[in-house]
């Protein structure tokens, strides 16, 4: 199996998967690029996943769907162009003969959904969308801190060597946050040091892994004394509780420049 990020717009990723045959493309915000890599590798696809109805990750649905006869899957509780097969958490999948898992994560839209699969030539695989970045995680438009709180619990618990395909390569960037946040973590002042050599010849800093992410992005780390410290800092009136210390670290990661 082979899985290719397909820059798009300004940072966007559209991951494609494909067994040199079949392929399957997650959130196709442009039509063009997944086409052109369709043609290129001479794939059919089989299924578009898409995780929530953000115009980056669904504008160009329609052209795919209609130049492919792809199946199309998406959150049942958001307003996709259709048709489509709708999902909710615990729904099954399957696509390019392996078996997707669905999970709710609410937080940056109020329906958006997760894919996993637990083996991929031998490692599990999460498509995640807008919800979990390397270092970071999305905005809260239709959501509140608890809930994008538990949905990245839920991603946290994932195995340590899930492969994390994020939409976005906000990376450098929020590696320069995390390091505000917890400037003496040493695996984090490693990685942003990696990061910056692999952003520096282009390459895509994706995709992470859950075991990393639990060691360097601030958002899965709310219970560190050190991300608490730094909450509290920012905002003298967060309270202890985990719900407080993510939203306290989630503000000022909106006001960091
Ligand atoms: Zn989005
Ligand atoms: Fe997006």
């Amino acid at each position: 199996m082979k899985l290719i990020p397909l820059p798009a717009f300004q940072d966007n990723y559209l991951w494609l998967l494909h067994d040199g045959h079949r392929a399957l493309v997650v959130d196709p915000g442009d039509a063009q690029p997944v086409l052109a890599a369709l043609q290129h590798h001479g794939l059919q696809l089989e299924a578009i996943l898409v995780t929530h109805h953000h115009a980056d990750h669904i504008g160009g649905l329609d052209a795919v769907r209609d130049a492919t006869g792809a199946k199309v899957y998406g959150p049942a509780r958001e307003k996709i162009p259709g048709p489509l097969q709708s999902l909710r958490d615990g729904d099954s999948i399957e696509a390019l003969g392996l078996e997707f898992r669905v999970i709710d994560v609410p937080g940056h839209t109020a329906g958006h959904i997760a894919y996993f699969t637990p083996d991929v030539d031998g490692k599990p695989l999460l498509f995640c969308g807008d919800t979990l970045f390397s270092a970071g995680c999305g905005r809260l438009f239709e959501g509140t801190p608890a809930q994008m709180l538990a949905s990245l619990d839920t991603l946290a618990s994932l195995p340590g060597d899930t492969r994390v395909c994020c939409t976005h390569e906000y990376t450098l960037s929020n590696l320069n946050f995390a390091l505000a946040v917890e400037p003496d973590n040493a695996d984090l002042v490693h990685y942003a040091q990696h990061c910056r050599e692999v952003r520096a010849r282009g390459e895509p800093t994706l995709p992470s892994s859950i075991g990393l992410e639990r060691r360097i992005n601030p958002f899965l780390r709310t219970r560190e004394p050190a991300v608490i410290r730094a909450a509290r800092a920012h905002d003298a009136r967060t309270t202890e509780d985990e719900a407080g210390v993510f939203a306290a670290i989630r503000q000022m990661k909106n006001e960091f420049r």
